[in-house]
């Protein structure tokens, strides 16, 4: 009977990829702007790679409103689930609200004006998922209402750097997380040491959930490689390759020691496969694919 893998009861992830030791030591760190995180229905299958739970790990000011799915809705359409939620309705109708969201309405997020009376809460509103889920959200009408008159800011990084999310890549190599934006957008909009404080708290636990994740990733297949048959080989590196995530000097070994034993029963794509991920990773060929290779090109004379 496969065990029960067990979980941290603190940051609620596998106890291997447990993200504790990395969190704030002083505990959540305050900030004046409340966060809150407007969630895709597909968003909540990701508890383990998503970052939002991160954030809630990190802030005290935190909300995460997921959206519900409808089970009968296959395309998870969200007409009017927005306007449920009291949070939200508020912080539409707050002027200082900032709705991070690159587009031709955005403004940088530098020039999003400090709120008339200082230190008052301001609200920064955040859309997660995918590119499209997020422009579904986008769609929702109370939003498009807001946007229209002007209610509130809608803002967009200009900072940002590629992604430091090697297991997820995002569709373009400029999109970051959104744990990324929310430390980015946090930054520029507290603008004093707390902004700071809670960037690098936020960037300090990603970095360290990622790095977690992948030695994970790396162990396990090293821990099957010479058990792998050449379609598992095959997947495995594809895995690597199309997250172009290069294993470690070990994992490489025992996979390329692994297709050199089974390479009789490779099939021709298998083999192709093989060659394609380790070009694309930029690794070098083994003596005997080469052979194989210059064999083929024998034959075909
Ligand atoms: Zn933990």
């Amino acid at each position: 009977m496969a065990t029960a893998r067990r979980m941290c009861t603190r940051c609620v992830r596998p106890q291997t990829v447990c993200v504790c030791p990395a969190l704030p030591s002083g505990g959540k760190i305050t900030v004046t702007t409340k966060v809150i995180v407007i969630s895709h229905p597909c968003e909540k299958k990701k508890q383990t790679i998503g970052t939002v739970p991160l954030i809630d790990l990190c802030l005290t000011n935190f909300e995460l409103v997921p959206l519900p799915a409808d089970p009968a809705d296959r395309n998870n359409h969200l007409k009017g689930s927005l306007a449920n939620f009291p949070s939200i309705q508020r912080a539409l109708n707050d002027k200082g609200t900032v709705l991070l969201f690159p587009g031709p309405s955005s403004v940088p997020i530098e020039e999003v004006l400090l709120p008339a009376g200082g230190d008052e809460q301001r609200a920064l509103l955040v859309v997660d998922g995918t590119w499209r889920q997020a422009q579904k959200i986008m769609r929702e009408d109370c939003i498009q209402q807001a946007i229209e008159t002007q209610a509130v800011t809608v803002a967009r990084l200009t900072t940002a750097q590629s992604s430091a999310y090697q297991f997820r890549r995002e569709p373009r190599a400029t999109f970051i997380s959104t744990l990324e934006a929310v430390a980015n957008a946090l930054r520029v909009l507290e603008g004093n040491h707390a902004g700071d404080q809670a960037a690098a708290a936020l960037e300090d636990a990603f970095r360290f959930m990622v790095d977690a994740t992948v030695s994970r990733k790396q162990l396990k297949v090293l821990q099957t490689a010479a058990r792998l048959s050449g379609q598992e080989l095959e997947s495995s590196l594809w895995a690597f390759a199309r997250l172009q995530l290069v294993p470690t000097a070990d994992v490489r070994t025992a996979l390329l020691m692994r297709a050199e034993d089974i390479r009789d029963s490779l099939t021709t794509g298998q083999f192709v496969n093989v060659l394609w991920c380790l070009a694309r990773l930029g690794l070098a060929l083994p003596a005997w694919m080469c052979i194989t290779l210059c064999g083929w090109v024998v034959d075909q004379k």
